[in-house]
């Protein structure tokens, strides 16, 4: 059976399903993701694009990353809630965030990366493997 994630925005009228196994997960500290969520850092779960189902309109703005490379931060227009990245320089990929998730728990970080940005107050794990900006 393939495992598939279903997940959507705080209020609901955007709604998606992952399917597959996701390619990578992470923990971001970049200045970027700090103010995309309002916290310490973003999660993401990271997935081929044709493996998302995306159900409802999301809205997007395009910034430049902290890589150089564009990007597209996905959002529901109602809500605000911030959905996935869409990252110029990887197109076949979209990371979602993971507080969207129905089931956030399943959630296993392999890198955090931009640890250089870390705040002193943002704990994670030691023991996840930190990169001092993307891990190459
Ligand atoms: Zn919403
Ligand atoms: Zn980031």
């Amino acid at each position: 059976m393939t495992e598939t994630r279903e997940g959507g925005c705080a209020c609901g009228a955007v709604r998606y399903t992952l399917i597959g196994a996701p390619l990578f997960q992470n923990h971001c500290q970049c200045r970027q993701c700090q103010r995309i969520v309002g916290g310490g850092h973003a999660s993401y779960l990271t997935v081929r694009r044709d493996a998302a189902r995306v159900n409802g309109d999301a809205a997007q703005w395009a910034m430049i990353a902290d890589s150089g490379f564009a990007k597209a931060s996905v959002f529901c227009p109602r809500c605000g809630s911030p959905l996935y990245l869409a990252l110029e320089a990887l197109p076949d990929l979209l990371a979602f965030h993971v507080g969207g998730l129905d089931k956030p728990a399943d959630f296993e970080p392999h890198v955090v990366t931009y640890a250089a940005g870390a705040l002193p107050w943002d704990y994670l794990d030691p023991a996840i493997p930190r990169a001092a900006t993307t891990p190459g």
